[in-house]
């Protein structure tokens, strides 16, 4: 599916993937993946691995205690259980993303909307899709599974410290960039959630490209 969406764009490997669909590639230290919201309204629910040692993940509670801020946005360094940094956003047309509201799953539709709901398509079960099928060989499972990032997704959080899903702060064509610190695997569910406001109720696809920069 992913080499099917392949285009040459210069010399920039491009894919475009639909909502429901996930995206898993390694990114090289030095490498740039720019992740870009081509309708609005979209959340792109992402892990980041290290991938010459998977066990190292991202931590939203390392990066949000380093950059004492809660939102991610251009600047911001994302940040390892190790509290070794891992991707820097050099771009930012959107100007927030969410590390606190989570992905949805089979079980969080059920319990916050619906039993019947449990069955839907959710972020969790295409990360489980994506490692089973592409990266069975490195071991990654369901516990694996742990912080991530919900670009382009508007959860603010309220003042008396609760979280709530609103709709978007994205538009069309905001994109997001991060240069890769160390050698990294990227991993984003593009998120088919219909049952609140964070694609407007309406998932649609994002694009996704990558390339080589220089490290200063
Ligand atoms: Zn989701």
């Amino acid at each position: 599916m992913q080499e099917q969406n392949e285009q040459a764009l210069g010399a920039n490997a491009q894919w475009e993937i639909q909502a429901g669909e996930y995206w898993l590639q390694e990114i090289a230290a030095g490498e740039t993946v720019r992740i870009t919201d081509l309708h609005g309204n979209q959340a792109a629910d992402t892990l980041f691995f290290n991938a010459d040692s998977p066990f190292e993940r991202y931590s939203a509670f390392d990066t949000i205690r380093t950059q004492q801020a809660l939102y991610l946005t251009k600047g911001s360094t994302l940040i390892s259980n190790l509290g070794k940094p891992m991707l820097t956003i050099v771009d930012d047309t959107c100007g927030r993303h969410d590390t606190l509201g989570g992905a949805c799953s089979g079980e969080s539709n059920t319990v916050r909307y619906a039993l019947e709901k449990k069955t839907m398509h959710s972020c969790r079960n295409s990360w489980l899709l994506a490692l089973h099928k592409e990266y069975a060989h490195i071991g990654l499972t369901k516990r694996d599974l742990a912080h991530n990032v919900n670009f382009f997704m508007n959860v603010p959080v309220t003042p008396e410290g609760g979280l709530t899903f609103e709709d978007g702060v994205s538009g069309p064509g905001k994109y997001v960039e991060l240069q890769a610190l160390m050698n990294v695997l990227v991993l984003i569910s593009n998120c088919p959630q219909l049952n609140n406001p964070c694609n407007g109720y309406n998932p649609t696809p994002i694009a996704v490209a990558k390339w080589s920069t220089q490290i200063d």
